[in-house]
Order: structure tokens, then C-alpha cells, then sequence
């Protein structure tokens, strides 16, 4: 069996109204799928993290620079090409771009490996722990409004996700510490006592403000608290961590085994959210899941993206074993961004219609069945929002 082609699809569209979080607003989604074709009529189907125009250079790295590597390649041989690949790149990248776009096709390669075998995903990998897993609702992001109408919106928005039956949900900050503690109070409020609420910073405090907003998580009672300070400043996630009760989680921008190595290392984790779409695809994620196992740290993936990311994590959710075990262990957590996203809602022959299961089952969502990663995107889909060079 042979590797005959590898080809990126872009997709973007215009958000119905602009969105935002500490770092930036944007009002258009992208998603950035691979394909990958073989001798033997089995195509297999991968995802890039990366938005915007990142999207368009890894789009460049999966077709100009890893395609030509691999080639002719069996793509049963998923951890020799990753290897080749990575060891051909380590000397211009060993994280970023380069890692995102070998994501995409290592993805792929598990998808084939999975339609050869017959085998859905979480049996080629070990097996399913659950056959269904409990899903949060994120929303609650900024926009161009005051702080006033910031809070009302929160209150109300937290309010209406777990009406539609989540397990818990996540809001953004990044108006500033003092206005982002109201900000939490308001979620609190809006949730009740009795549920659990996540907060996202993606970065935007110094040490002294993350303290500042972690206390107040802690008076809260807030499940984790993500993304406090810039993921290379290790000391500043040592400190906090050391320093707070609520858990300190991260690491959706850390990348293969090496750099995983280092942050579970420095202690500075409670929860690890590793991106299979950016830190090296589905073969490096199972490595630094382990790893994250070995230093006792649970896992609750990041999820972005589209459904080829949804499906894949669905697989890779239902395949992690609990730990540390036990009767009632806490669960990992599907993510899911409630805000408007076609690329996940509308991108596949049968949609996963996530939404309606979470309604529909007390929060929870089936793990798919079907060979590799189940899951199949629409022609006529891709073609009518894919976007040129
Ligand atoms: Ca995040």
C-alpha cells in the first residue's frame, strides 16, 4: 500500500458576529483539513490546528515540504514516516508550524490505519474506558461592549449553556484582572453553586494578576483555571500552582514529547489539555499521554476545530484510561465552543449533531463507531467554502 497524494483543504467563512478573547477579536473561521490518498482507494482524513492565515502556511508545509517526503510511503507505517518527517524538519522547527501541519497527516494515517484494520479509532488505540463522554459548553467570549453589558451577557450566557445540558462550562477573560473577577462572579451567579465553571485567560496575566483572579476562583469554587500566564513562563505555572487550590491548567500550545517533557517536569500542572491537531497527531498525543499518566496529571484535551478534530477526539477520550482509577473517577471532558461553527455542525456526510445528543442524553455524546475515525467530510461542502493560496 502506498501514499499517492496528500492535499490540503482551507476552509473559512464569515462568522455571523465577531468574536473575541484576551488576545484578539476575529470575525471569520477557518479550518485547515488534509487528505490522504493511497494505491488501494483508501482515503483517510486529517486536521491541522491553526486559524486564519496560519492556516494557509501550514496549508504550505503539509503540500510543499511534508508531501514530497513521504510519498510512495506505506501509510500503515504511521510512526516510521512520523519520525522521518520530524527528524527531517527538527532543524527548522521542533514546534509550531511545522508540528501542526505533521498533525494533520499523522491523523490521516490513523484514519487508513483504522479503515484497513476495520477497526474504529479507540479499538486500533486500546479499547473504550466509556462508549459515551460528558461534553462542557464554552462560550461567554468578548466583544467590542463595556464592562457593564460584559457582565450582564456572561450571567445570562452561562445561564442559558447549562440549560441546553452541559456538564459544565468555560468563559473567557482579558478585560483586565479586576473587571475579569466581576466577570466570574457574574458566571458563578448565572450557573449556580452546583455547577461546575472553567476560565480561560489564553495567557494575559503577569504572575501577580493571575494570582490576583486565581484567589478570587479559588472564593468561587472554579473547576480549573487555564492558560494564567504565557506558556513558556514555567515559573510564573510553578508559582501558581504552588500558590493556589483551584486547578492550574494548560498546555494547548506545547508541542511533542520533548516539550511536554519539560512543563510536566516543572510541576506546574494540575490538568494537561494537549492539542492532538498541533503537538505531532494522533501518534505523539498517545507519548504524551503517557508521560502525562506517568507524572500523575490528568487529561482533558483541547478541542478546536472541526469535526474531523471532534471525531478524533471523541476517539481519543473514549480510549484514555481514568486516572487514578476508582469507583467514581472524574472523567475526561469533550470540549465544545457553543459559539457558530459550520465546519463542525455541517462539514460531514452524517453530522455529529453534538448539541442535540447533549440535550438529549444528560450532557454526554457518542463515541463513533464506524472504521477509523468514523466520520466523512462532504464534497460539495469543502468545494463550495474552500479558499485559494
Ligand atoms: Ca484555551
Amino acid at each position: 500500500m502506498k501514499i499517492t497524494c496528500i492535499r490540503s483543504h482551507v476552509l473559512q467563512y464569515d462568522l455571523p458576529e465577531e468574536l473575541g478573547y484576551s488576545q484578539q477579536f476575529y470575525a471569520r473561521r477557518t479550518a485547515h483539513l488534509v487528505e490522504v490518498s493511497t494505491d488501494e482507494g483508501i482515503t483517510g482524513w486529517g486536521e491541522c490546528f491553526g486559524p486564519g492565515t496560519v492556516a494557509l502556511a501550514n496549508r504550505t508545509i503539509v503540500e510543499k515540504v511534508i508531501a514530497p517526503m513521504v510519498l510512495g510511503d506505506n501509510p500503515l507505517d504511521r510512526d516510521v514516516v512520523w519520525h522521518k518527517v520530524y527528524n527531517l524538519l527538527r532543524d527548522h522547527g521542533q514546534k509550531g508550524m511545522p508540528l501542526q501541519a505533521l498533525s494533520g497527516v499523522d491523523i490521516a494515517l490513523w484514519d487508513i490505519a483504522g479503515q484497513v484494520a476495520g477497526l474504529p479509532l479507540h479499538r486500533l488505540i486500546g479499547g473504550a474506558h466509556r462508549t459515551s463522554v460528558p461534553a462542557y459548553g464554552y462560550g461567554m467570549m468578548l466583544k467590542r461592549q463595556s464592562v457593564e453589558d460584559h457582565i450582564t451577557r456572561f450571567r445570562d450566557e452561562a445561564a442559558a449553556i447549562r440549560a441546553m445540558g452541559f456538564v459544565a462550562t468555560k468563559m473567557k477573560t482579558g478585560l483586565g484582572a479586576r473587571h475579569d473577577v466581576r466577570l466570574c462572579q457574574a458566571v458563578r451567579q448565572g450557573v449556580g453553586d452546583d455547577f461546575d465553571f472553567m476560565v480561560d485567560a489564553n495567557h494575559c496575566y503577569t504572575t501577580p494578576d493571575a494570582f490576583y483572579v486565581g484567589r478570587a476562583l479559588e472564593e468561587l469554587g472554579a473547576y480549573w483555571f487555564e492558560e494564567p500566564v504565557a506558556p513558556e513562563d514555567h515559573d510564573g505555572y510553578r508559582e501558581l500552582r504552588a500558590g493556589l487550590s483551584v486547578n492550574i491548567s494548560g498546555g494547548e500550545a506545547e508541542f511533542n514529547r520533548w516539550g511536554w517533557r519539560q512543563i510536566l517536569e516543572n510541576r506546574g500542572l494540575d490538568i494537561a489539555q494537549p492539542e492532538v491537531c498541533a503537538l505531532g497527531g494522533i501518534s505523539e498525543y498517545l507519548r504524551v499521554l503517557a508521560l502525562c499518566h506517568a507524572h500523575f496529571t490528568p487529561v482533558v484535551n483541547h478541542v478546536w476545530g472541526s469535526a474531523i478534530a471532534v471525531a478524533t477526539n471523541l476517539h481519543l477520550l473514549a480510549a484514555m484510561p481514568p486516572l487514578p482509577g476508582g469507583l467514581n473517577p472524574r472523567e475526561p471532558m469533550l470540549e465544545f465552543d457553543t459559539t457558530d461553527n459550520r465546519f463542525r455542525d455541517a462539514l460531514l456526510t452524517e453530522p455529529l449533531q453534538i448539541a442535540r445528543q447533549v440535550a438529549a442524553n444528560a450532557g454526554r455524546v457518542a463515541v463513533p463507531q464506524g472504521p477509523g475515525l468514523g466520520v466523512v467530510p462532504d464534497r460539495a461542502f469543502l468545494a463550495h467554502h474552500a479558499i485559494d493560496a
